[in-house]
C-alpha cells in the first residue's frame, strides 16, 4: 500500500525509502494505529509506523501457523539454508540503509553501527544456515527394538525484542527459529522499529515463503502480551527487562505452557588484578565494556573492582580515556557515545545518578546532562569508598547502595578498590543477576580460578564484549532462562521425538 511508504533522510543526507506497515504474510499492511518513532539525538519524530493490537497479532500468528503447516515444517533443510544465506547477502548489499536507520532510531554512533550491527546480523544468519541440514537424531539401542530420535520444530515462535541492539536481536530470534523449521512472529520494540522494517522487505526479496517470518511493531502490554498469551504460539524468545520477563512467564503459565527463553538484565562485575600486563589495555576494555552503546547493554561491566596496587593509576587513566571520548551527534565521525534511547530512559538514568549521590557514593566524573536537545548524559564514574573502620569492624557500605545493586542501563560505572581475591569473588557474585563478568590478570591460574568461581553466563578474560554466533549467551540467576546463539540455542527451537520400532 503506497501510503505506508515513507522516505527517511538521515542528518548526513542519506535517504532510505521504507515501508512502515506491519509485515504479515510477506505483505506490508496497516495496523490498528500508528506509533511515532523518535530520534533520541533530537527528540523529534522520524516517522510514524503502523502498530499492532491483538487483532493484528492474531493475523500474524495465523499467517505463521499456516506457513508452518503449509510446508515450512517439512521444507528441505538446504532450501532453508539457501534462503538464509540469500538474506545475509541482501543485508550486506543494503547495509548502509540499515546502519543509517539504526543510528537514527536508536542514537548509536554511525561508526559503531557500521562496525558491528550488520556484520553481526550476517554472521548470525550464516552460522545458523550451516545448521539447517545438521539436526541429527540418535539411534538408541534397546532390548531388541530399534529406537531413534528426531528433532522436530516446535511450531509458531514469538520473538519479543528490546531497543538497545534492535537488528542484532531480530537476527538472534529469526535465525535459529527458521533454521530449525519453525515460523516466527517478531514484535520489535516500539522505540526502534525501523531497521526491522527494512529487514522485512529483504526477507520478502530473499524469497522466504509468505508467513514464515512476520514482523510487527506494537506496545508491550497490548501487542507483546497478545503474542505471549497466544494459544497457537508454541515458544516465546524474549530479550528485555526482568519485569517483562516475569510477565511473559506468567502469560505462558496461564495459557498453553509455551516454551520460553528469557534474556534479561545484568549488573556485571569486572575484576582487575594488579598483575595485569598493561593497565592501558585494561582501561580500554573496561571503558568499552561499560560506555559502549551509551551504557545500554545488558552485559555492560558496570561494577569495576580494581586491586589496590594499581587502583590510583587505573582510575586516572580511566578518567583520561573517558574525557577523551566525544559524546554527541551520532552522525559525527568522532562520536563515541550517543544519547540514551528516550526521555524515559534519560530520566531513569539521571534518577540513579541522583540516588548514588544521596546514598554517599562519590561522583568522580560526569553526572550531568549534555546539551539541551536530545537525551545525552555525561559518562559518569562513581567511586566507592570500600571500607570504613568502626570500632575494629570493617563495614562495607557501598555494596548495598542502590547503584551497586540495580541495573542502570546508562553510562554509569562504579569503581571500587579491593585487596583480597576471595573477597572480590564474593562481591562479584553478590548480585541477583549473572549475565557476564570480566577478569583481567596475567596469571592464568588466577584467571581460571576466578572464572570458575564467578556466577555468570559469559566470562571475558583480558577482553570484553567479544561475542560470536557460535558461543552460547545467556544468564545465571535472574539474568534469564536458556541460552541463545551457538548449538545450545537449537534445543530451544526443537522438540525431541523418540520412535521405537518392534523389529
Ligand atoms: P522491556 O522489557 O521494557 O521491553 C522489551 C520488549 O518487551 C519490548 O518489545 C516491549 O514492547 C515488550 N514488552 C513490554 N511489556 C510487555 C508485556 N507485558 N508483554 C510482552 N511484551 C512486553 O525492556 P527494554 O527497556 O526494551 O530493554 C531494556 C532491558 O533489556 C534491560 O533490562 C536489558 O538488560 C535487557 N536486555 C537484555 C539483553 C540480553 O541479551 N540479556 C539484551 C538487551 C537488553
Amino acid at each position: 500500500m503506497s501510503s505506508l511508504i515513507t522516505e527517511i533522510t538521515a542528518p548526513d543526507g542519506y535517504k532510505v525509502t521504507l515501508n512502515t506497515g506491519l509485515f504479515i504474510n510477506n505483505e506490508f499492511v496497516p495496523g490498528a494505529h500508528t506509533i511515532d518513532t523518535i530520534n533520541p539525538a533530537t527528540g523529534k519524530v522520524i516517522a510514524a509506523v503502523q502498530a499492532a493490537e491483538k487483532e493484528q497479532v492474531d493475523l500474524a500468528v495465523d499467517a505463521a501457523y499456516k506457513a508452518f503447516y503449509g510446508g515450512w515444517k517439512t521444507s528441505k533443510p538446504l532450501e532453508r539454508a539457501r534462503l538464509m544465506r540469500k538474506l545475509a547477502d541482501l543485508v550486506k548489499r543494503d547495509s548502509e540503509d540499515l546502519v543509517h536507520l539504526e543510528s537514527l532510531d536508536n542514537g548509536k554512533p554511525l561508526s559503531a553501527s557500521r562496525m558491528m550491527d550488520t556484520d553481526s546480523v550476517i554472521e548470525q544468519l550464516q552460522y545458523y544456515a550451516g545448521f539447517c541440514d545438521k539436526l541429527h537424531g540418535k539411534v538408541i539401542e534397546t532390548e531388541g527394538k530399534l529406537s531413534y530420535t528426531i528433532h522436530e520444530p516446535v511450531g509458531v515462535c514469538g520473538g519479543i525484542i528490546p531497543w538497545n541492539v534492535p537488528m542484532i536481536m531480530l537476527a538472534w530470534k529469526i535465525a535459529p527459529a527458521v533454521c530449525t523449521g519453525n515460523t516466527i512472529v517478531v514484535k520489535t520494540s516500539e522505540l526502534t522499529p525501523l531497521s526491522a522494517l527494512k529487514i522485512a522487505a529483504l526477507i520478502k526479496e530473499a524469497g522466504f515463503p509468505p508467513g514464515v517470518v512476520n514482523i510487527i511493531t506494537g506496545y508491550g502490554p497490548t501487542a507483546g502480551e497478545a503474542l505471549s498469551r497466544h494459544m497457537k504460539v508454541s515458544k516465546i524468545a524474549f530479550t528485555g527487562s526482568l519485569a517483562t520477563g516475569r510477565a511473559i512467564m506468567k502469560a505462558a503459565a496461564e495459557t498453553n505452557l509455551k516454551k520460553i527463553t528469557l534474556e534479561l538484565g545484568g549488573k556485571s562485575p569486572s575484576i582487575i588484578f594488579d598483575d595485569v600486563e598493561s593497565v592501558d589495555e585494561v582501561v580500554f576494555w573496561t571503558h568499552t565494556g561499560v560506555f559502549f552503546n551509551s551504557g545500554q547493554s545488558c552485559c555492560a561491566g558496570t561494577r569495576l573492582y580494581v586491586q589496590e596496587g594499581i587502583y590510583d593509576e587505573f582510575i586516572e587513566k580511566f578518567k583520561a580515556l573517558t574525557l577523551s571520548k566525544k559524546v554527541g551527534d551520532p552522525f559525527a565521525a568522532e562520536t563515541f557515545q550517543g544519547p540514551q534511547i528516550s526521555e524515559g530512559q534519560f530520566n531513569r538514568v539521571m534518577n540513579y545518578i541522583d540516588i548514588g549521590r544521596k546514598e554517599g557514593a562519590t561522583c568522580y566524573l560526569g553526572g550531568n546532562r549534555v546539551g539541551d536537545e536530545g537525551y545525552f548524559i555525561e559518562p559518569t564514574i562513581f567511586t566507592a569508598l570500600t571500607e570504613y573502620c568502626i570500632c575494629f569492624f570493617y563495614l562495607d557500605v557501598t555494596e548495598n547502595m542502590t547503584i551497586m545493586k540495580e541495573e542502570i542501563f546508562g553510562p554509569v560505572v562504579i569503581i571500587s578498590k579491593f585487596k583480597d581475591i576471595d573477597d572480590v569473588i564474593a562481591k562479584g557474585n553478590d548480585t541477583t543477576y549473572g549475565l557476564a563478568a570480566g577478569v583481567f590478570t596475567s596469571n592464568i591460574t588466577r584467571a581460571v580460578k576466578v572464572s570458575n568461581a564467578l556466577e555468570a553466563g559469559t566470562i571475558w578474560v583480558n577482553t570484553y564484549y567479544s561475542n560470536s554466533p557460535a558461543e552460547p549467551f545467556g544468564g545465571y540467576k535472574q539474568s534469564g532462562i536458556g541460552r541463545e546463539c551457538g548449538e545450545y540455542a537449537l534445543s530451544n527451537y526443537t522438540q525431541v521425538k523418540a520412535v521405537k520400532i518392534n523389529v
